[in-house]
């Protein structure tokens, strides 16, 4: 399946109505680099992090993160990566970390919340990022914010990791951006000065789904109660990137939904630029994008709404059928 794409690795994802949509890919190991090349993606969007500590029966040292990094780095040859500090709890559950016993550890004690609770496990990885960027330009983003203070707190530390490590005689970025992600949607509502002060934020559509629905992304009972082409969602996807654009803040969705070519049609319509998938979604996606026009599906998208449809998909797919799809 790969080989029908092959031809489009070089080409650019633009739509027929002349905008032009960034690919990137998802990655969390080493073994995920040489897809960058052969996909053709322009950067990692989303580096997990949190597979390096769940793969150890400890928590892996600073020097051991930081040479990882840094191959990271290496390998993606001057493209950017997005590496996103450690995302545990919830679902992913350390072996040498104290169970937790929460009644509802997806919304418990989880990402940047224990990242700002137990500082020192933040501050070390922090500090393995920033060596292994030697110089280079750094991006780091933060997972599950869901107010501005714990933004704030966050960014504080790793500008304050800067300095010491600048005070220790280590060569610190050229360039650092910090961005978050938005997975909850307490934070679509932040305060002005939050998305004046983040450089970027990713939309995190696995647990914004789950939380803006209200259905556990883990139970299967509810999870597939609830479409992503759910117009409520596409309206609320659409605020947020309008809310984004007002701060020239840029904004990218990595969620899993970025990969699937209705989904991620619908999210462009919706003024979404930067999509973030598994490698061997970036064909696809590219290839449908390509032939499409954003102005006519998003026309498409709200009468189907105005005519009382909840879910779009049967209208979006009608509508890229008669596009020959
Ligand atoms: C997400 O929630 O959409 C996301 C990209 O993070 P993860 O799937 O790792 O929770
Ligand atoms: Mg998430």
């Amino acid at each position: 399946a790969q080989k029908r794409f092959a031809g489009l690795v070089g080409l650019p994802a633009t739509t027929q109505c002349g905008r032009r949509i960034a690919l990137h890919m998802n990655a969390g190991l080493m073994a995920d680099l040489p897809s960058l090349a052969t996909s053709g993606a322009e950067g990692v969007g989303l580096f997990r992090t949190e597979l390096q500590f769940l793969i150890r029966n400890k928590v892996p040292r600073r020097g051991e993160l930081a040479s990882l990094y840094a191959r990271v780095m290496d390998a993606a040859r001057g493209k950017r990566v997005v590496f996103r500090t450690l995302d545990i709890g919830s679902d992913k559950v350390l072996p040498y970390m104290k169970p937790q016993d929460e009644p509802n550890p997806a919304m418990g004690w989880r990402a940047i919340r224990v990242g700002l609770d137990k500082r020192g496990v933040m501050r070390m990885q922090l500090q393995a990022l920033i060596r292994a960027a030697a110089g280079r330009p750094l991006t780091v983003m933060f997972p599950f914010v869901a107010q501005f203070d714990e933004f704030r707190e966050a960014r504080e530390m790793i500008e304050d990791v800067m300095e010491s490590e600048r005070k220790l005689g280590h060569v610190v970025p050229s360039k650092l951006e910090v961005g978050a992600m938005l997975e909850t949607p307490s934070l679509a509502f932040a305060p002005d000065l939050f998305f004046e002060q983040t450089d970027f934020i990713s939309i995190g559509g696995n647990d914004l789904k789950q939380f803006f629905f209200a259905a556990d992304r883990e139970n299967e009972r509810v999870r597939r109660r609830y479409d992503t082409l759910n117009y409520s969602f596409l309206s609320f996807i659409r605020q947020i990137v309008t809310r984004c654009d007002q701060f020239d803040t840029p904004v990218s969705f990595c969620g899993e939904d970025a990969g699937r070519p209705l989904e991620a049609v619908a999210l462009a319509a919706m003024g979404v630029r930067t999509l973030s998938m598994r490698p061997a979604s970036i064909g696809p996606v590219k290839a449908l994008l390509r032939r499409l026009n954003l102005d006519e599906v998003a026309k498409v998208i709200d009468s189907a709404a105005n005519d009382g449809a909840q879910s779009v998909r049967g209208e979006l797919s009608t509508y890229l059928a008669s596009q020959g799809y």
